[in-house]
């Protein structure tokens, strides 16, 4: 039988962003019930080592930070639900948002942290190779490819981005491009083709990657070429898929402003959104940054704006009305 729950601070997503929010949140006594979602833990249950979240001398698995912060804010009071927010009326107070069971959460203030996803290519390899050499993630894991080959397969700014910071540890780089041109910005092209351990292998598309066994490993990728049809093998030991992010925003559509690519939309140095009382943390909000620790700072921010808001500190009347912009 469905049921209507009565929360004070609802908090959307089990990421980084949406534990500490909760951590928070608790702390401060506001006895916040979270909605886990369709992947609790969020990205980092996809990845392996973990090695820049501070507190940790050696790396740890990401699942294992994850079930650590899910513990840590059960422990300090948060109520933790397993499901799915199928949609949302932010259009007046309290909130309300339906779940996938049937029930339905009334809210004063609420923390959306529902994360982003990354768009991968979608070949078995690929999937069967992430965290043994396929990331889309070269500021998490680059760093593991201290002195070897690598690709970033992508043409837009996070691609470019992503094959200049490797440099910093790779060998060599290749940018692989489907097409002959990059959408990226002018000024991180001329960075791209003009850094010498770079190289853009154009009009060329993945169809797949290639592993060795003992221990398993990416060797390499076969590609064809988009104007020949001519196949092609690339040694490589590692892959970085930056083909973009999808924001995990399709219950918000039409109740929070979102920019073009659907990330929720946010007042420039707060988690404020559109909608007074109903704040944004973590990659949701977020398309620069993207790393645990910034959703991590953010879900803090979020919770302690949502306690000002709920203890009535929040008021229009007291503070500046800055245009809303994206982070
Ligand atoms: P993006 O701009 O959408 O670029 C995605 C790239 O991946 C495109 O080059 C696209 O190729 C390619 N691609 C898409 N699907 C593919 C597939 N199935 N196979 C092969 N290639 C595929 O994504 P993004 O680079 O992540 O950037 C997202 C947004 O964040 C953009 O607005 C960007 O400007 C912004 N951003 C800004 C900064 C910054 O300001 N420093 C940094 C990162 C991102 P085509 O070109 O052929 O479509």
């Amino acid at each position: 039988m469905p049921e209507t729950r009565r929360v004070r601070l609802l908090i959307i997503g089990a990421g980084p962003a949406g534990y500490t929010a909760a951590i928070y949140a608790a702390r401060a006594g506001l006895e916040p019930t979270l909605l886990a979602g369709l992947q609790p833990g969020g990205q980092l249950t996809i990845t392996t080592d973990v090695e820049n979240y501070p507190g940790f001398a050696t790396a740890v698995q990401g699942p294992w930070l994850m079930d650590q912060m899910a513990a840590q804010a059960e422990h300090v009071g948060t109520r933790v639900v397993h499901d799915i927010v199928t949609g949302v009326d932010f259009s007046r107070t309290p909130f309300r948002a339906t779940a996938d069971s049937g029930d339905t959460y009334v809210a004063d203030s609420v923390i959306v942290a529902t994360g982003a996803q990354a768009r991968w290519l979608g070949l078995p390899s690929e999937r069967a190779l992430q965290g043994f050499g396929v990331s889309a993630c070269a500021t998490c894991d680059g760093f593991f490819f201290r002195g070897k080959r690598v690709a970033v397969v992508g043409g837009g700014n996070t691609a470019v981005e992503e094959a200049l910071y490797l440099t910093h540890h790779a060998e060599s780089v290749t940018l692989i491009h489907r097409r002959d041109s990059l959408r990226a910005e002018q000024i991180l092209q001329r960075r791209l083709f003009s850094h010498p351990k770079i190289r853009v292998v154009w009009n060329a598309a993945v169809t797949e990657v290639t592993a060795s066994s003992d221990p398993v490993s990416v060797s390499g990728v076969r590609l064809r070429d988009t104007v020949s049809g001519a196949e092609s093998h690339l040694a490589l030991d590692g892959v970085f898929v930056a083909i973009g992010h999808t924001p995990n925003t399709t219950p918000f559509r039409s109740q929070l402003a979102l920019d073009a690519d659907g990330y929720v939309l946010t007042e420039p140095g707060s988690t404020r959104t559109s909608v007074r009382g109903v704040f944004a943390a973590g990659d949701v909000q977020d398309k620069v940054w993207r790393q645990a620790v910034t959703a991590a700072g953010t879900g803090c921010m979020a919770a302690l704006e949502a306690e000002k808001w709920l203890s009535g500190h929040d008021s229009p009347a007291e503070r500046q009305e800055p245009a809303i912009a994206a982070y």
